[in-house]
């Protein structure tokens, strides 16, 4: 005898295939997540021994932060790139962010910072593009800590070097950029954001992208680790800014004691 499907046994099979479809599409979406994070903390790694090979071939000094508004001609990035500490822009950037539009400039920021260190391998310095490239990068210099200008810290002057962080994601709110997703090449705390007009437009603060607000952090032994906000205690971030290696505390660095999360 020929049984043809009932109208709810139809059903019933189209709801199963759904759940189980809904139930593969999440795990799918956990593990690239997963993927992505720890390509994240491999990025943070990977510059960490950037920046160790940099103190170590330089009596022990961080690499300075020039921040690109002065017309510097070394931000961190460049002069770890230049001297070909870092050769591969995938490093320097997210992949939840490499995609992405990067104001209204046109082209992502994986591409401009491709671009970027290219030109800087090939002894071009690139001093025109340095300007719109640094911010592209998504791993934030504590540059308070680190890169002040004419005093870059020594790292046997950091008190807690594996407490300090030495990098983080970040993220800036420049009210002229629309892309919520826009980045920084170093980090301040919000309240000096507040305080100092050029802060607002250039510097980035600490920014968990990642799942269940987590973020890849630098510090400043040399380890990465993937760290969730809260389970971070916000007063690290600039623990040892800027009294560790004897630096004077300038009228922009008022506050850092405070918390400096944005959540
Ligand atoms: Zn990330």
């Amino acid at each position: 005898m020929k049984k043809n499907f009932t109208l709810v046994e139809l059903l019933t099979v189209i709801a199963i295939i759904s759940i189980l479809a809904a139930l593969l599409l999440s795990a799918m979406n956990k593990s690239r997540n997963k993927a992505i994070q720890i390509t994240c903390v491999n990025n943070n790694r990977q510059l960490q021994m950037a920046f160790m090979q940099y103190t170590s071939n330089s009596d022990g000094f961080f690499p300075p932060y020039y921040p690109n508004w002065f017309g510097g001609r070394y931000s961190w990035v460049k002069n770890l790139v230049y001297h070909r500490y870092v050769t591969n822009a995938e490093l320097l950037v997210c992949s939840e962010v490499a995609r992405m539009p990067y104001g209204t400039s046109g082209g992502n920021h994986l591409d401009a910072l491709r671009i970027y260190v290219d030109r800087l391998l090939n002894d071009e310095r690139g001093l025109d593009y340095q300007n719109f490239a640094g911010n592209r990068i998504s791993y934030g210099y504590n540059w308070a800590a680190f890169g002040r200008n004419k005093e870059p810290a020594r790292n046997n002057r950091i008190r807690h070097p594996s407490q300090t962080i030495l990098l983080a994601e970040n993220k800036r709110h420049d009210p002229d950029v629309k892309d919520k997703e826009d980045t920084s090449s170093f980090i301040v705390s919000p309240k000096s954001r507040e305080d100092y007009a050029s802060y607002k437009t250039f510097a980035g603060y600490i920014w968990p992208r990642h799942d269940q607000k987590r973020l890849a952090v630098g510090w400043a032994d040399g380890h990465a680790t993937l760290e969730q906000v809260p389970t971070l205690d916000p007063a690290k971030i600039y623990d040892a800014a800027p009294f560790a290696y004897g630096g004077t505390k300038s009228p922009e660095e008022k506050g850092y004691a405070e918390n400096n999360w944005d959540l």
